[in-house]
């Protein structure tokens, strides 16, 4: 078996080394035997897309977002059909902002989004950072994801969100909802990278994207993840002993 992951504007989405997401999902998928392909999308460099298993979209400041949209928004339709036919797309803070409708930065421009999803993003004051530690619905064993957050923009939207946020801010800090799901889309404010300390989501998102590419049941080979768990309990410990998280000051 093999996957094509596309890495999209890995020279703009590029924030708190979010590309170690696609150094894990390679590594898991090719300690299994399976083959993986990452396809790098630039400005300068497009390629199809409709070739993609999975998509990952990192973070970005304001300024990248504004950067790349125009580029992106010629890949919109093509992108929501994608995301309806199933495809893996894993859109994480600016990446996800730029899933909705539209992201209002720190200084009231609009940053138009893809409309693929139906939510939208405004910055409002200081900005919400910390370690954050959230509970998922997903049956992907552990319960627990764990990560960190920087974002100014707060998020809304009726979505299944990704979980439910046990410690720090998530989508506004305010709803108490952390991501989203849509069909076989996460999007995520957790940077980390996320999957380097949540091997089960990372396998989560390998087992969807070779089911739909393959069209059958696939169980994935076991792994020892015991450092990556020791990782992910220690991190949880840590964020349940830090005191109730402060929004941080404004750039
Ligand atoms: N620029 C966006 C915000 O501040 C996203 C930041 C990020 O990707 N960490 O909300």
């Amino acid at each position: 078996m093999e996957l094509r992951i596309y890495h999209m504007y890995p020279d703009l989405l590029n924030l708190y080394g979010d590309r170690g997401n696609i150094i894990v999902l390679e590594r898991r998928s090719r300690w299994r035997g399976i083959r993986v392909e990452v396809v790098n999308f630039t400005r300068e460099e497009e390629r199809s897309l409709e070739d993609a298993d999975i998509i990952f979209l990192g973070g970005g400041s304001d300024r990248e977002q504004e950067l790349l949209y125009s580029h992106l928004s010629k890949f919109k339709n093509l992108l929501k059909e994608l995301v309806e036919a199933g495809v893996f797309v894993l859109a994480v803070c600016g990446g996800y902002q730029l899933l909705g409708k539209y992201y209002i930065d720190a200084y009231g421009n609009k940053i138009e989004g893809l409309s693929i999803l139906d939510f939208y993003t405004q910055a409002e004051k200081g900005r919400l950072i910390g370690n954050i530690l959230v509970e998922t619905n997903l049956p992907i064993g552990l319960k627990t994801i764990v990560g960190f957050e920087n974002h100014g923009g707060r998020t809304y939207h009726d979505y299944t969100p990704l979980g439910k946020v046990i410690k720090g801010f998530g989508n506004n800090g305010k709803d108490n909802k952390e991501g989203l799901i849509y069909k076989n889309v996460i999007g995520t404010y957790l940077h980390g990278p996320l999957l380097s300390k949540n091997p089960h989501l990372a396998d989560y998102i390998i087992k969807k994207a070779l089911e739909r590419k393959y069209k059958k049941e696939i169980s994935l080979a076991p792994l020892n993840d015991y450092e990556e768990i020791l990782a992910h309990e220690r991190v949880k410990d840590k964020i349940l002993k830090e005191g109730k998280p402060k929004i941080g000051l404004s750039l």
